[in-house]
């Protein structure tokens, strides 16, 4: 066993009102630069949709992630002949309009326009050439409008539905989406690290953030190709290639990222993982709909003492052992199954967890209609307006199981409080609904605390740091070893090196 730490996080979706506030503080704190007017670290996306950039999860088109080739995950982008040849014309990039022409507005012209009939405007100005511009994309572009033909037609999730499947969920378009907030996920199978011929990305030994060294990246940009969540810019006035730090400045001083701190729907939870780093290429070489499960395997129990023991032999110090046995996301992640990794089926081994979204319970689509005319209170989830295989698509390699009891056990803790709070449900029903997904009341009540009335600091459980001493986790020749692992580590952890 092999005890290593992890940063993590899990957004419970069914929180999130797409208010942005995280995107923002996000670009106020981070790229309101010049060269990185298009990025968002963090972006907030409707789903039903094609997101930003367009049709990130589309990698036929992109080349994102990892693929299994005999037996052993290798990068879809293709091998170090394959990135050497494309590194002067990359024809998986994302081009400016797959993400958006960044603008502004000449907002002097409202206040120093002449007197005249007309109201002034304020024209938009592009960002990159200085020039007045039509608005034609952005990078939330299709905001709210989750199931319009336009945007949602070509959500790439959509082709694990039937046609009739399809035909009904644009029959209801107006009637369901989701938001889906999104930022690196400090994978632990990094794809972007693999990728990098300049050796400038790594994850970091003691808490497992994907950084990448600005003196070292040469701008090649096969980090941005190889990331499938598209979590790596260009950032074109440095010339160097940017992401998503979890905002480590923060952390080492006790704060919660910027986007966590101002979630507004207070959806966001992080805490400490402990994974066994010995099973970790195993686990990425199951199938699709098995990835889930053994990436939950590869969570360690932190109350365990043999898990403590080689923890500490690790140089996990006690504290982190403490924040860890604290974690929200263990309890989301690996006790309760209720939170799901993002595209499984990438082979990141993604560090960031979803609660999926349980949506309106209240309706049901019934041959193809909206009814919303139930006998019972709430509808039964496998009557869902998104079907099943498009929610498994997304946060469970496609395995409809996983998914429906994350969104069961949801359903079985709204009944269990309302049969509380309001008394129109009888106990037995409540009962017979925790108890097909193995859950005590005890348990619902837990549940529901940390999702519904968690503080601040149950939130947030951030391990204390010890830079002084930091854990590396590469050999000193990183560039020897680029395109083979994404790892992040070939050797055990050394303090102080
Ligand atoms: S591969 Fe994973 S760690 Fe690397 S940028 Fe993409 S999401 Fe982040
Ligand atoms: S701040 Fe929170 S609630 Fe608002 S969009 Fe971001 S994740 Fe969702």
């Amino acid at each position: 066993m092999d005890v290593r730490l992890q940063i993590s996080m899990v957004f419970h979706l069914d929180k999130c009102i797409g208010c942005h506030t995280c995107s923002i503080a996000c670009k106020n704190v981070w790229t309101d630069r010049k060269g990185a007017e298009y990025m968002w670290w963090n972006n907030v996306e409707t789903k039903p949709g094609t997101g930003y950039p367009t049709a990130w999860e589309d990698q036929t088109k992109y080349k994102g992630g990892w693929e299994q080739k005999n037996g052993q995950p290798d990068l879809k982008m293709g091998g170090r002949v394959l990135r050497v040849l494309n590194i002067f014309h990359n024809p998986y990039l994302p081009k400016l309009d797959d993400y958006y022409e960044p603008w502004t507005y000449k907002y002097e012209d409202l206040f120093n326009a002449p007197e005249g009939a007309d109201q002034p405007t304020a024209r938009p100005i592009s960002m990159v050439t200085g020039k007045y511009m039509n608005v034609e994309a952005g990078p939330n572009w299709d905001d709210d409008l989750g199931g319009s033909p336009i945007y949602a037609a070509n959500d790439p999730n959509l082709e694990a539905l039937t046609e009739e499947q399809r035909a009904e969920l644009f029959e209801i378009e107006r009637l369901v989406f989701f938001y889906l907030p999104r930022i690196c996920n400090h994978c632990l199978n990094a794809a972007c690290v693999a990728a990098c011929p300049s050796g400038a990305i790594y994850k970091r030994g003691e808490d497992g953030i994907v950084l990448i060294n600005q003196e070292v990246c040469r701008g090649w940009r096969m980090c941005v190709t190889a990331c499938p969540y598209k979590k790596t810019f260009y950032n074109w006035s440095t010339g160097k290639s940017e992401k998503c730090i979890l905002c480590f400045p923060r952390l080492e001083t006790g704060q919660a990222p910027a986007c966590f701190h101002s979630c507004v729907g207070r959806i966001r939870y992080l805490g400490a993982l402990l994974y066994d780093a010995d099973r970790l290429l195993d686990a990425m070489k199951v199938p699709d709909d098995k990835l889930v499960e053994a990436q939950r395997d590869l969570i360690l129990d932190p109350f365990d003492r043999e898990v403590i023991a080689e923890a500490m032999k690790n140089g996990i110090d006690e504290g982190a052992i403490e924040a860890a046995q604290r974690s929200p996301v263990y309890r989301y992640v690996k006790e309760w199954n209720l939170a799901l990794p993002l595209h499984a089926e990438f082979r990141t081994l993604p560090m960031l967890f979803y609660v999926p979204p349980l949506l309106p319970v209240m309706a049901k689509s019934e041959d193809g209609l909206y009814d919303a005319s139930n006998k019972e209170l709430f509808s039964p989830i496998e009557k869902s307006r998104l079907p099943m295989e498009y929610m498994a698509k997304l946060f469970s390699g496609g395995n409809v199981d996983l998914v429906q009891y994350a969104l069961k056990k949801q359903y079985a803790i709204r009944l269990f409080k309302r049969m509380e709070t309001v008394g129109d449900i009888d106990h037995a029903t409540v009962k017979r609904a925790l108890e097909q997904v193995n859950t005590s009341e005890e348990e619902a009540e837990q549940i529901y605390r940390l999702t519904s009335l968690a503080t601040m600091d149950e939130r947030y459980v951030i391990p204390p740091s010890h830079r002084e001493e930091a854990m590396q986790m590469l050999n000193d020749d990183t560039w020897a070893e680029k395109g083979e692992v994404g790892l992040g580590f070939r050797e055990l952890p050394v303090r102080g090196a």
